[in-house]
This record gives structure tokens, sequence and C-alpha cells, in this order.
């Protein structure tokens, strides 16, 4: 018993009749990437880089770049990680970037858009990531945030390829590369979700607006319609979809995430524990029945209330 109950704390991420649900974490350091082991993470699905980088005032040398990515590599291990290209800009302003003052940041040059006016980091990047990976063995995956069109996607794909970086994807997290993601799958290997940033762009809600809390709620219907329509768009390549956003940390709603057809969930380290409990404890079907429910509920409280309907234990 007392190994089942440390298997059900630290071992994969499955439903109740086996369907297994990659449990990944997101990492910004080396003490996170610790956590993630602590916590029993099969991988990392989010390494945010920018945080390595949040106080310089000067860009950081290729080789800098590569010592802290194989700091972090080295800890994971054998497991796989996904490393996200810089994230600047908006919430996450970086001092050596210079970025210039603009009126609404978060619609403005952030994420793969500062390729345009900076092309330089993004291919240091990946060249730093190159080398970490081949120093330690660890797999690697790339991916971009704030990917809205098919040509930003098919740009990363060639620079991450170019530098030897084969399994590349980037994050759904704007409106238009949801609503397009059989195109864009043609030109990735996989999708990850962010939820934070799709949800602020969906509803047109700041993410950093507690009054606007309600509309960021991940039971919000048109939060996992969205997620339908990227999932359904990345059948026509059959790529996998994961997600990377607060929702995937909410142990119902992963559930319900699974349920819509998302592959794996990456999630800060210390919510991985109860998300792993709440999947062991039901079945894919009741995975996908609770995501019908979300479906075709009208609001946010009905269909939480369908969804727990659904996921509650058999009798
Ligand atoms: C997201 O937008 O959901 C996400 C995972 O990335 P970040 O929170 O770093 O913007
Ligand atoms: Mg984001």
């Amino acid at each position: 018993l007392r190994e089942r109950r440390e298997r059900a704390a630290t071992g994969p991420g499955r439903t109740a009749d086996g369907y297994a649900v990659p449990l990944l974490a997101n990492v910004g350091n080396a003490a996170d990437a610790r956590l993630a082991v602590e916590f029993g993470a099969e991988g990392v699905g989010l390494l945010r880089t920018e945080f390595l980088f949040l106080d310089r005032q000067t860009a950081p040398t290729i080789a800098e770049q590569t010592a802290h990515y194989r700091e972090i590599l080295a800890i994971l291990g054998h497991r796989p990680v996904t490393i996200r290209t810089l994230d600047a800009g908006s919430d996450k302003p970086l001092p050596f970037l210079r970025l210039p003052v603009e009126p609404n940041p978060a619609l403005g040059l952030r994420g793969i858009r500062l390729r345009d006016i900076d092309e330089g980091t993004l291919y240091e990047q990946l060249a730093a990531i190159a080398s970490a990976r081949a120093a330690t063995g660890t797999p690697v995956k790339v991916m971009a945030p704030m990917v809205a069109t098919v040509e930003e996607a098919r740009r990363f794909a060639a620079a991450a390829r170019g530098a030897g970086l084969s399994d590349c994807g980037i994050m759904i997290e704007v409106p238009a590369a949801a609503t397009r993601a059989e195109f864009l799958g043609a030109e990735v290997d996989f999708f990850s979700i962010g939820t934070n940033d799709l949800s602020q762009y969906l509803f047109g809600a700041d993410r950093m607006s507690s009054a606007l809390a309600a509309l960021h709620d991940p039971w919000q219907p048109a939060l996992a319609s969205t997620v339908a329509a990227v999932v359904a768009g990345s059948r026509a390549d059959d790529i996998p979809v994961g997600v990377c956003g607060e929702a995937a940390s909410h142990p119902e709603f992963a559930c319900v995430l699974v349920g819509l057809g998302v592959s794996t969930l990456s999630m800060a380290p210390r919510s991985l524990p109860a998300v792993r409990a709440a999947l062991s404890a039901v079945t894919l079907d009741q995975c996908r029945a609770a995501a019908v429910a979300v479906l075709t509920e009208a609001t946010a409280a009905e269909a939480a209330r369908a969804a727990r309907a659904e996921l509650r234990p058999a009798e």
C-alpha cells in the first residue's frame, strides 16, 4: 500500500484506466528544476528563459547562456526539456534589450515579434541551447512564444532547425494562432497552449488585473472551445498539443484538458501532486464526458458544475 501511495505521489501521470498523460513542470531557474525532480515531474514542459536574465543590463553571451541551460538540463538528466526562446516584453521586460516604450506593451513588441528588431538574440540563444544539449545529452525541444502567423512559425522553425534543434514547436497563446492551428501545424512538431496569454487576448482582459479574474476563470467555456479548436487543427499533421498555462494546474480542469485531447500538462512543480491525484481517480471516458459538458454549457459556473458531475467517482 505504501508503495502504491508513493507511486501515486510521484509516479507518471495516468488516468485510473491507465491512459498516460505526462506531467511536466514549468521552471525558470535551477532551483525550480530541482523542485520539478522532487515533485516527480516527467520532464520540463516550459523553461522560461527570460527569468535567467531579468536583472541583466547587458546581453548574456552565448557562453553564459550555455552555462545556464547546461546547469538546468543536467538537473533534469534524461527527462525531456522544452526550452522556450526569450519571451521578453510586456509583463517580462528585459533591461538589456532596450525595448521601445509602447502605450500597450501586451499588444506590442514581445516574444517572437522581437525577432523583427533584433534577430541576433534569437540565433545566439538557439546556438547556446544546442551547445547545452550536446554537453548534457538531455532531450531538448525548443518553442517560440507569441506566434500569431504562419510566417512567424516558419521562420522560427527554420532558425531552430538551422541550429540543429530538430524538435521545434510554438506556443499557442494568441487567438489568431488558435484559429489557424491546421496551417501552423504543418510548420512545426508540436503545440503548447499558453492559457495565461490565450485568456488575456481571447477575453481582452489584462492578465495582471485582479478585477478581471472572472474572465480568467479556466471554466469559461470560450477557453475550452479554443483548446478544442487547436486540438482539431493539430490532427491535420498529427502533432501533439500540450498545455503549459495556469489552467493545467487546476486539478479538475486538467482532467477536462485531457478529455479535450491535450496530451501533456505542464505546471508549477508544487501543483503536480494534486493534478496527478485527480487524474488517477478518473477514467479517460470521464475526462471526455467532462470536456463535452464544458463545451456544451453556456456559462463558467454551469460548465464547472456539469464537468464536476462527470468527474465524480462511479458509485
Ligand atoms: C502562458 O501565457 O500561458 C504561458 C505559459 O506563458 P507565460 O505565463 O510565461 O506568458
Ligand atoms: Mg505567455
